[in-house]
């Protein structure tokens, strides 16, 4: 099969003026202008007219069991208070809603131009009750030892075991996601390093998301540190140190982690991420439309960006934001850093995900051997602008592919 676009937006060089595209199967084998096709590229030929055609949108952080709390928690005057309501929330909801709510996700992800996912499962037997993922999905088993701290890795291989039964028929894959420093043990994090040393798989989790996370740490005070010290969970962690330092020193997470948030860091934190060596730090997510209705502090995005760090940006859950575009999180981001290129923005959500899952041959760029996740859609306005009239388009995705397959 053969695509024909206006603009074809590779994310590995410039944009190509009527340009095409080649299919085979659920892989891409040549892009180009149509003169320049070889005899072998032969098929149907698909003109998709005055469209753009670029690579699908990866959302490196999101949480779909929660997509029926859009709005049903108003922006809280502390962190903590908010996790007590969703907690609440949760225990008055069923298996029922949570399939519907990870379906009507799905929808909303597609309709925006997702074609990849890392979400975050906090009720992974659900999956054994759902149907196949409609879009490339990463499954990250949520873990969490308030209490009773693992001691043995008999939970990870449980939980690797169930995600290998149930994903047979799923595009993606699985990983591990201990949820966050006052949640899991610096144990659980080493357990879930350890097991993708043994079966390569991504690793994610929360980190320094907030202030009272921080004060928790760094100070051992704050309404965090009470509220989760009542829960009965060891606090000798606590005092001196802030959450990625204690989570990095300890070797809980190194340079594979996927760290969504790093809102609060200190000029300490800094100062570690810049002794890394090159493409020796984390992956770090940004969630813009979550940040803002917590209110945390400024995203240190041109200190990490100017740093090296790959940066990706994730909607995270309709429980803290109220849309699952990508789109509308990238006009976010441009309205906080408008000094970043409009194809450094457009990385966040394509190439830079995709190289945090290890995935860069496959995913996020359209050049020879990569599957066949694109979408498209009208634009107008000059050629020279289309990377610009991407990051601005507001409207549904009319057209997309996942795994060589159109979507209708
Ligand atoms: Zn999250």
């Amino acid at each position: 099969m053969i695509l024909k676009a206006k603009a074809v937006v590779t994310m590995e060089g410039e944009p190509i003026a009527d340009g095409v595209v080649v299919i085979q199967g659920n892989r891409i084998v040549a892009t180009g202008m149509l003169a320049d096709l070889e005899h072998s590229d032969t098929g149907p030929l698909i003109d998709l007219g005055d469209f753009v055609l670029m690579p699908g949108l990866i959302n490196a952080h999101c949480h779909l069991d929660y997509t029926m709390m859009r709005h049903a928690i108003s922006p809280p005057a502390s962190f903590t208070a908010w996790v007590r309501r969703i907690n609440a929330l949760k225990r008055s909801l069923d298996s029922e809603d949570y399939l519907d709510a990870i379906a009507r996700g799905f929808a909303e992800l597609q309709r925006w131009g997702t074609t990849t996912v890392c979400n975050i499962e906090s009720f992974p037997e659900l999956m054994a009750l759902m149907p196949s993922a409609p879009i490339r999905t990463w499954w990250f088993y949520e873990m969490i030892d308030i209490r009773h701290r693992i001691t043995t890795d008999d939970v990870i291989a449980g939980a690797l075991t169930f995600f290998q039964q149930h994903l047979d028929n799923h595009l993606g894959g699985f990983g591990l996601s201990p949820h966050a420093p006052y949640t899991a043990s610096t144990a659980l994090y080493q357990l879930a390093d350890e097991c993708a040393s043994i079966q390569p798989m991504p690793l994610t989790t929360h980190v320094a998301e907030s202030r009272e996370e921080f004060a928790m740490f760094q100070h051992a005070s704050g309404p965090m540190y009470d509220f989760i010290r009542a829960l009965d969970r060891p606090m000798d962690d606590c005092g001196d140190v802030t959450p990625f330092q204690l989570l990095w020193r300890k070797g809980a997470i190194d340079a594979r982690w996927i760290l969504a948030h790093m809102n609060e860091l200190s000029e300490e934190d800094f100062a570690l991420l810049e002794s890394l060596p090159k493409e020796g730090g984390p992956h770090i997510v940004h969630c813009p439309g979550s940040h803002q209705y917590f209110q945390h502090s400024r995203f240190p995005f041109r200190r990490l960006h100017e740093i090296g760090l790959n940066l990706c940006i994730g909607t995270d859950s309709l429980a803290s934001t109220d849309s699952l575009s990508l789109f509308c999180e990238l006009r976010k981001v441009r309205e906080n850093e408008p000094w970043l290129s409009a194809r450094e923005l457009l990385c966040t959500v394509t190439v830079n995900p995709a190289r945090a899952l290890n995935r860069s041959l496959d995913l996020g760029r359209i050049i020879p051997g990569a599957l066949a996740d694109l979408i498209a859609f009208p634009i107008s306005g000059a050629f020279a602008n289309v990377l610009e009239a991407v990051i601005a388009y507001a409207n549904p995705v009319p057209w997309m592919m996942i795994n060589g397959q159109i979507i209708s």
